[in-house]
């Protein structure tokens, strides 16, 4: 029940009543005892200079979680952003500092990472390939960069946002070795959809049969997409014996850091 003297953290985005963060976070604080409550929030953009004002003011709201279509927007709005998001141009996660400052990250990559790590996949000179450039493929990217692959391959439909991301991750991480070219999956330890691709049942591959078939079992296979949870791409490399990760997967991965970022949660959880 929110109360008089509940503390509330946000989840902003529009449309909204698809999100599952605040299921997930109301879940743990009731379970955990502790007098906090999400609640979300479905924006106009004409009125987000307005909201982050808000934000501003609103004594009892620890922080708000940024999802599509505004992580762009407002990364460039807040008072303050971490390294990484002033690199990607992205926030997911708002703080409200005490004095009303609003302080951005992006822990989408790492949310990845988390679920990856739950698959005993340590990134560290690894050969990764990501197949999407856009918000989230750029945020798991620059993760697996700072967790240290040696090799990382960026591909996307848009080959100039391919190149734009490959330019901006050569220039922060100059050691490794960063590319748009491949021609056969064999030798990549992980491959992440990273695009919308399979989504809602579409049946659609992100790579041809042909790069399909170059998959080796072992290799660990990736996907952004939620919803269907086992996607096309999924269901395909379960059948070529490789160990799989799935979108709810990392999403679930990231809830700790999002909270943890807001101050209401521990890093693990
Ligand atoms: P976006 O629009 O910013 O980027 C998508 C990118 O995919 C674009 O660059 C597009 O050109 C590329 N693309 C489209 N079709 C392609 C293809 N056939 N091959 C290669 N590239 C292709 O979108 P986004 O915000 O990055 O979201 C991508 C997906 O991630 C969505 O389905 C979203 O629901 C999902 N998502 C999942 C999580 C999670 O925690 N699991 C979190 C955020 C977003």
């Amino acid at each position: 029940m929110i109360g008089g003297a509940t503390q509330l953290v946000a989840i902003v985005g529009s449309p909204i009543s698809q999100v599952k963060s605040p299921e997930n976070f109301n879940t743990w604080f009731a379970r955990h005892e502790l007098n906090l409550a999400m609640i979300a929030v479905d924006m106009r953009e004409q009125a987000l200079d307005a909201f982050l004002d808000s934000l501003r003011g609103w004594q009892n709201l620890r922080g708000c979680v940024v999802t599509v279509p505004y992580k762009q927007l407002l990364a460039t709005r807040l008072d303050e952003v971490s390294e990484r998001a002033l690199a990607l141009r992205s926030v997911n996660v708002i703080r409200r500092e005490p004095d009303g400052r609003l302080i951005g990250d992006n822990v989408d990559g790492e949310g990845f990472l988390n679920a990856a790590r739950q698959h005993q996949f340590q990134a560290e000179g690894k050969s990764a390939l990501v197949v999407g450039s856009g918000g989230v493929g750029s945020a798991i990217a620059y993760s697996l960069c700072q967790a240290g692959v040696s090799q990382l391959t960026i591909t996307d439909v848009s080959a100039e946002r391919a190149l734009a991301l490959v330019d901006l991750l050569q220039t922060a991480f100059p050691s490794i070795a960063i590319s748009c070219e491949f021609n056969s999956l064999e030798s990549f330890e992980l491959v992440v959809n990273a695009s919308p691709v399979g989504m809602g049942g579409s049946g659609e591959l992100p790579l041809s049969t042909d790069l399909l078939n170059s998959l080796k079992a072992g290799t660990l296979v990736a996907d952004v997409v939620t919803s269907p949870e086992i996607t096309p791409l999924l269901a395909f490399a379960r059948d070529r014996q490789c160990p799989i990760q799935t979108g709810p997967e990392m999403a679930y991965a990231q809830l700790g850091n999002l909270g943890n970022f807001m101050g209401v949660t521990p890093l693990q959880i």
